[in-house]
């Protein structure tokens, strides 16, 4: 199981347990082994009516007479022949140590058992009983010990996992979107901790439980055993196809789940459109599509689990005809050989035969157990693939390995150069960015307009290393960006997007992300000038009051007066605006404004907005036109309105519009 090997480093740490489960596994094989051979006792007692007395009493004579036969014979052969003195001296040997034993357990163990027919029987049924219950209880300490260790690697796995994502770059993370990713924190992660615990049990037990019964089933006699073991190639090449066939489908099937989920995280993300167009339907049957390809996978993966179980038992049943046939015709026949080829050591009788064929069907059942987790496992490897697909995904955005200290940023900002294009855009295709070359002084309120798509985002964004241009560099105060340390460089910046982005906790929370070590006084300062203070007032809980999901019991603009205090906290060197005051009403609007034009002093600002309104422009020093990734033209106000025919016409269309309103 290649796939499973990529986990050694997780589940390393705690070997000692494993082990221990392991050694408990044996014992359940050994347990296993010695309930079948019940099958002996129980023949010879109730077919032969033998008592063990009898039993082990006409046993010992047998031995006793082929001992004395034998030692005839050693006499008379000459003294020239010595390698068959030896052997039949070592068969004496051989009997003498049997003949022993025999009396060993004459002396000392019979005279403690029951004679009678009826009674041994009750008391190797009492044994049988005994065997299971301990057999039982190492089953559960076995999958009690691997259990613990199984969740405590996917602990380690589930940590390695998010801890890989935080250090991934936006890029990377942002491509597929959030469902796939969180389709793997849960059911692949729980597909491969189920199987990870057949690996620990069902995949350590049966196979040992198998091998006892085998070489239990050589020592009754090894030629039938293994005329039986020919079918092993046959069920290699068996499970060989079916583990192809399954891990692709259970592939299949896990990215179908991904889909689910993406569906499912579409859904309630846009609720509110959803309800407002009547868009349920659609929604209905795109969720009804992927859960109806769900299932086709599914079952295509439970049609080939189901067809384990009866190939298994039926090649197993197989192997124990193709010893049990033969055997039977020894003990019929009463003969040692068939055709002269020489089957059994002595004659065998109906108790051996049974014995023989509780062994071997005792091999049958592990196997079929096996066969049954097949799947599972297959599964798992598929999933666990999956995993460390996403632990193998290198940041493209690193950090240099000897990174260069800065001060505070205080004299420019330079983009040199820069082109990006986005992973998925075509390579013939428009860039993001191409060739933007910009100097902004330390201290510049910068606005930055052009029509959507004309890449302002993308280029505030490389900043703080959301993604690293393509090629060209940024340069603060001189240095090249990628020789910071990219903790330090973020440090220096602040970012206010127009959806603003809070979390599920409270408003004193919130403002706090922006400089967790900061003082209880010092979040209240950044309330106060981000004017949060004022609408806090009105909540019954003040700042402890939770804002929702998403900040979903607050108004946008009361939303966007949070963040603007958590960057305030924060007391970046360089704000970067990205829109905003775009999704908010002008009251709000104004208000921030008017925060604003306290906190840019002494700021680097670089601003992306649509709306010139007198409030901006009374802010800004430049204005930046960009269209299709590059830079048109920059200049004042004035100059602009003068010198630039696509800002004139867009900043009168927008007075318009503001007019029109009015
Ligand atoms: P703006 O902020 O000026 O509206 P953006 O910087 O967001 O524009 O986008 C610039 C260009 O890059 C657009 O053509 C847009 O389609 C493309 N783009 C933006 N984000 C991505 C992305 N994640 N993947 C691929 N292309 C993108
Ligand atoms: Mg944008």
């Amino acid at each position: 199981m290649g796939s499973f090997s990529r986990l050694t480093p997780f589940i390393w740490p705690h070997r000692r347990p494993f082990i221990l489960s392991a050694i408990f596994g044996l014992g359940v094989a050994l347990l296993w082994g010695t309930n079948l051979s019940v099958a002996f006792p129980v023949v010879k007692v109730l077919l032969q009516g033998q008592s063990l007395q009898q039993y082990v009493g006409s046993e010992a004579q047998w031995t006793r007479d082929e001992i004395a036969k034998k030692t005839v014979t050693l006499q008379r052969l000459p003294a020239g022949k010595l390698k068959d003195r030896a052997h039949l001296q070592g068969k004496i040997v051989d009997q003498t140590r049997k003949l022993r034993s025999l009396q060993w357990i004459e002396g000392k163990i019979l005279p403690h058992l029951p004679s009678d027919a009826f009674d041994t029987m009750a008391l190797v049924l009492g044994m049988l009983l005994l065997g299971t219950l301990f057999k039982g209880a190492a089953i559960f300490i076995q999958d009690v010990l691997v259990g613990s260790v199984v969740e405590r690697s996917v602990r380690g796995v589930r940590e390695a996992c998010f801890e890989h994502c935080l250090a991934l770059d936006y890029q990377t993370l942002a491509r597929d979107g959030s469902a796939p990713l969180m389709a793997r924190f849960t059911n692949d992660i729980t597909v491969m901790s189920a199987g990870l615990r057949l690996m620990g049990g069902k995949v350590v037990r049966e196979p040992l439980k198998a091998a006892t019964c085998i070489a239990m089933a050589f020592l009754v006699n090894w030629q039938l055993t293994l005329l039986s073991l020919l079918f092993v190639p046959i069920f290699g090449v068996v499970f060989y196809r079916y583990g192809k066939a399954l891990k692709t489908a259970s592939h299949r099937m896990m990215e179908s789940m991904s889909r689910i989920y993406e569906a499912l995280e579409e859904t309630f993300h846009a609720m509110k459109v959803i309800i407002t167009f009547n868009g349920a339907e659609r929604q209905r049957r795109k969720f009804r599509h992927e859960n109806r390809e769900y299932y086709d996978k599914a079952m295509r993966m439970v049609k080939i689990d189901a067809l384990t179980n009866p190939t298994t038992e039926l090649l197993g049943l197989a192997a124990v005809c193709i010893a049990l046939l033969p055997g039977a015709y020894l003990v019929l026949r009463g003969t040692r050989d068939i055709w002269s080829i020489r089957l059994s050591a002595e004659v065998m009788d109906v108790a051996q035969l049974s014995l023989l064929y509780a062994f071997l069907a005792g091999t049958i059942d592990p196997i079929r157990k096996l066969s049954s987790v097949y799947a599972r496992l297959k599964r798992s490897a598929a999933a666990t693939d999956r995993i460390f697909e996403l632990l193998d995904q290198q940041p493209q955005v690193t950090s240099p390995e000897l990174p260069r200290q800065i001060e505070r940023h205080q004299r420019s900002i330079e983009f040199r150069d820069v082109s990006f294009r986005y992973d998925g855009q075509a390579d013939d295709g428009l860039e993001a960015l191409s060739k933007v070359n910009l100097l902004v002084e330390a201290g510049e309120v910068l606005a930055l307009v052009g029509g959507n798509g004309s890449g302002k985002s993308t280029l505030v964004h490389l900043l703080p290393r959301l993604f690293d241009p393509t090629s060209g560099s940024i340069r603060i105060d001189g240095v090249d960006i990628r020789d910071l340390d990219p903790f330090a460089l973020r440090q220096q910046i602040g970012l206010v997007t127009q959806e603003p982005l809070l979390f599920h906790d409270s408003i004193y929370e919130n403002i706090l992300f922006g400089r967790s070590e900061a003082t209880h006084d010092e979040v209240l300062e950044a309330a106060r000038r981000a004017q949060v203070t004022e609408f806090v007032e009105q909540f019954p809980e003040g700042f402890e009051t939770n804002i929702g999901e998403k900040g979903g019991r607050l108004s946008g603009g009361q939303r966007q007066r949070v963040t603007l205090a958590r960057a305030i906290l924060k007391d970046p060197s360089i704000l970067v605006l990205d829109e905003a005051t775009s999704a908010i009403d002008a009251t709000s609007e104004e208000k921030i404004h008017e925060v604003l034009r306290e906190f840019v002093k002494g700021r680097t600002v670089m601003m992306i907005t649509h709306s010139l309104s007198p409030g901006v422009l009374d802010l800004v020093t430049r204005i930046v036109v960009m269209d299709s990734g590059r830079i048109v033209a920059t200049g004042t106000h004035d100059q602009l309105l003068q010198t630039c025919p696509p800002y004139r016409q867009s900043y009168y269309a927008r007075i318009h519009v503001d007019l029109d309103a009015a």
